[in-house]
């Protein structure tokens, strides 16, 4: 295949290493989390990956994230957790989409969708256990539970699972973290009372599989870790392999005498003769403008550092006064695994306070997604 201008490499082999990672490391069956186009990776065939390699089902955020797995082929059991009043309950249902519920409201129009369509829903029973985010909340949560019984005792909804979300499960010893679980104990006693009965629960994110194997329940539900970005740094790697590698090419190389000023704004300015390179990317892609002047990318083996303000569509590397043997076509490496000393998407995040999540996700669609 022509490598494009801009290209995201993803390694479906680390891909499907890391579901076994995770696995192992949390003794669990794995819900793939796949939201966001599966972090920026490409849902589909990640997807298909990840059930290939032993994931029991998957996750996402949106109903029409499901409904373009379901389109696309997929049949694994998909569960959608987060909906704006206008959800589209009704192709939830036709598509056997299994709907996270995290209200009293959200019930009410799940249970119509059932009605119109004279058809059950299955239903995860979301609870708010502490991260205050979505989820039923305490307060709620006595009406929600006897609300959803009714549901399930008039046929309307079939209630398959019980999860909740951690709010620090990147922190693995902290105490809230068993809190929540417990809380999440408590409320599945509290619907077994009530005679209907989640037959799964799962609460781990990635940071508490690899570190928390006593919180695992029927399932556990990464993100980050499938697609190899450990989320306790200080807890090691774990043996992750990153997945995803972005390079551009090199569509202009060119002579730049001392004193010139680069880029917007001129912040770069060259202190002797040299010569510059264009690169295909820029913050439209998801490159960060904040890595301005503190970006590197490597070329056949060697480090050139960005210079000058990241631009829409293109930045700048200085090439050095001997142009470093790069010519127009050749391909560089703005992130990858990191095998050999590469720059990888957390150094980036590193440098600019963030988290590798957001690099990854924030890839754009211009960046061509190929699979090998
Ligand atoms: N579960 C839910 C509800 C989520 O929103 C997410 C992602 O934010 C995950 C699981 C996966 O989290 P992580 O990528 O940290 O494993």
């Amino acid at each position: 295949m022509t490598p494009s201008a801009l290209t995201a490499t993803i390694d479906l082999d680390a891909i499907a290493h890391n579901v076994d990672v995770v696995r192992t490391a949390a003794h669990a069956d794995v819900l793939a989390v796949v939201k966001a186009d599966a972090y920026g990776h490409g849902a589909l065939p990640v997807a298909e990956t990840m059930l290939a390699a032993g994931a029991r089902e998957l996750g996402v955020a949106h109903i029409a994230e499901a409904l373009a797995l379901r389109a696309g082929g997929v049949d694994a059991h998909i569960t959608s957790w987060l909906h704006a009043p206008g959800a589209d309950f009704d192709a939830a249902i036709a598509a056997d989409i299994d709907i996270a519920v995290s209200s009293g409201r959200q019930l009410d129009a799940v249970v119509a969708a059932a009605t119109r369509r004279s058809a059950p829903a299955t239903v995860t029973v979301k609870v708010d256990t502490g991260l205050n985010r979505s989820g039923v909340a305490a307060d709620e949560w006595a009406d929600f539970a006897e609300s959803l019984a009714n549901a399930r005792a008039d046929g309307a909804v079939v209630v398959r699972a019980i999860m909740c979300h951690l709010a620090r499960g990147d922190e693995p010893d902290h105490p809230l973290n068993s809190e929540q679980a417990q809380r999440l104990d408590d409320a599945a006693a509290d619907l077994r009372r009530l005679g209907a009965r989640p037959e799964i629960m799962h609460i781990s994110n990635s940071p508490a599989a690899l570190t928390r194997p006593d919180l695992s329940r029927d399932l556990v539900r990464p993100g980050i870790a499938l697609y190899g970005r450990t989320p306790v740094p200080e807890r090691g790697d774990f043996g992750l392999v990153p997945a995803m590698t972005l390079t551009a090419e090199v569509a202009l190389v060119k002579k730049l005498p001392a004193g010139q000023g680069v880029s917007y704004g001129h912040t770069w300015v060259s202190r002797e003769d040299t010569t510059i390179a264009v690169l295909t990317a820029g913050y439209a892609d998801g490159v960060p403008r904040l890595l301005s002047g503190r970006i590197a990318v490597g070329i056949n083996g060697r480090s050139f550092p960005g210079v000058g303000r990241i631009c829409m569509d293109q930045l700048v590397i200085d090439l050095g006064p001997d142009g470093g043997g790069v010519a127009e076509g050749d391909r560089a490496e703005l992130f990858g695994n990191g095998r050999d000393g590469g720059v990888t998407a957390r150094d980036w995040a590193d440098t600019i306070g963030t988290i590798d999540y957001e690099i990854v996700s924030g890839i754009g669609a211009r960046a061509v997604r190929e699979y090998v």
